[in-house]
């Protein structure tokens, strides 16, 4: 994920946020990271502000007194939590980073699916804490029926974890393994909640620039759920991929395999090609050839097969329109998709109600299912290093402020008197 906003940030304009901030912790005593939480899902304050410009500033000028205490008290708060805290049950997934894993939290007794992200590798990225501090600031302020729930992070000294909703439909790139490829409206009915999960970020000033079936799950009742926290992966930096990518590029809009820069079109472009690949199959401008694939997604036309219905046709269109300026969704974000024909039967407020019966329905058998998780994961061994003996990491500058607990998960964990 990316946030993105271009508005010039004057030193005028950052004082002002700054004493602003400051009055705002000194009177209400709030936490760095409430502060924090705040600052992101106030929209007004927010459509002015680049987050991650700020928080550079911010540690340019070597923070504050005040937000110092505040830091500490966010940590010592968040940093309850720890590897002993949770049973690691089985490996579920494989991230750029470290593993997923099926995990039981002691106390709870509640199962999440914890990220586990080696933090070396991170540091070997540019920019990273950053992007840490961006994407933990970034999580508190989401909440969507579509976007995957986080309720912890925390890190000791080589590792950092996120304790998300464990989702257990399954990928949506396992289904469509299984299958082939979907019939339109199923294929709509997903491509739809995706859209709203997708329109919604938007909203916030955030793109998610990784759409692709493997970051898509199914929840247990069959909704979509887009989990990943888009840490920076290798190649999709700024200042251009193409000498340094590694990885498939079938999902990656032109402009990003260009290193052009970025709107949030590029999601509708990603959304564009799981949708391509969830009617016929095979992604869009598909090679054997990496090279190939490049030069298809840069320059070929799109080629869909007859059976395409016009709406589908009409839409892939527009969604994989090479020239960013004309994609569909580049002006008017959600609503250009809304509007479109493919979409008639979708009612958006039902949908976002969850009120639209999924078309296809997991069978899992309760909260630990692991069945529509691919084998090649669950056999394998749980690094014992998850259990990495807890230390006050906080004090690692790299990921200062990484920790968090949910709102909901600090009432949960006061003592009752
Ligand atoms: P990125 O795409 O930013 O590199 P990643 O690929 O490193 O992220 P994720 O996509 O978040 O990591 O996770 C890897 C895999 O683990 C996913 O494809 C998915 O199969 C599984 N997974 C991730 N989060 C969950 C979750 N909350 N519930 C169930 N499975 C999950
Ligand atoms: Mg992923």
């Amino acid at each position: 994920m990316t946030v993105f906003q271009e508005r010039p940030m004057t030193y005028a304009k950052m004082r002002g946020l700054v004493s602003f901030l400051s009055a705002l912790l000194k009177g209400k005593k709030v936490g760095f990271s409430d502060f924090l939480h705040k600052f992101v899902s106030s929209q007004q304050l927010y459509q002015n502000l680049d987050t991650e410009k700020i928080l550079q500033r911010k540690s340019k000028l070597r923070r504050g007194k005040e937000e110092k205490s505040a830091l500490s008290s966010v940590n010592t708060d968040a940093s309850q939590t720890r590897p002993s805290d949770f049973d690691y049950l089985k490996v579920i997934g494989k991230g750029s980073f470290g593993k997923v894993l099926l995990a039981r939290h002691r106390k709870q007794g509640r199962y999440y699916a914890v990220k586990v992200l080696q933090k070396q590798m991170i540091v070997k990225r540019k920019e990273q804490r950053h992007v840490m501090i961006e994407r933990s600031v970034l999580l508190k302020g989401l909440q969507h029926p579509f976007l995957v729930g986080l309720h912890f992070s925390f890190q000791t000294s080589n590792t950092l974890y996120f304790v998300l909703d464990y989702v257990n439909g399954g990928e949506l790139f396992y289904h469509l393994q299984r299958e082939g490829s979907f019939p339109e409206p199923r294929a709509a009915f997903y491509a739809a909640e995706m859209a709203a999960a997708l329109g919604y970020l938007h909203s916030l000033n955030i793109v998610y620039r990784d759409v692709k079936p493997e970051n898509i799950l199914l929840d247990s009742d069959g909704h979509v759920v887009l989990t990943d926290f888009g840490l920076c992966k290798e190649g999709v930096a700024k200042g251009g991929i193409m000498h340094t990518f590694c990885g498939t590029p079938e999902y990656l809009a032109p402009e990003v395999l260009q290193g052009h820069p970025y709107s949030p079109a590029v999601d509708w472009w990603g959304l564009g090609t799981v949708l391509f690949e969830m009617i016929c199959g095979l992604p869009p401008f598909h090679s054997h050839s990496k090279l190939e694939m490049f030069q298809n997604i840069l320059h070929a036309p799109l080629q869909l097969p007859s059976s395409v219905s016009e709406a589908a046709h009409s839409l892939l269109e527009g969604l994989l329109e090479k020239d960013v300026s004309k994609r569909l969704g580049e002006s008017q974000d959600i609503v250009e998709l809304q509007e479109h024909p493919f979409f008639a039967f979708i009612n958006w407020d039902d949908l976002l109600a969850r009120k639209i019966r999924p078309p296809f329905i997991p069978k899992v058998a309760g909260p630990c299912d692991v069945s529509y998780i691919d084998p090649a994961f669950t056999r394998q061994p749980v690094p014992a290093s998850v259990n990495e003996r807890w230390q006050a990491a906080e004090s690692c500058e790299a990921f200062l402020g990484f920790s968090y607990m949910n709102p909901a998960e600090r009432v949960a964990a006061e003592p009752v008197s």
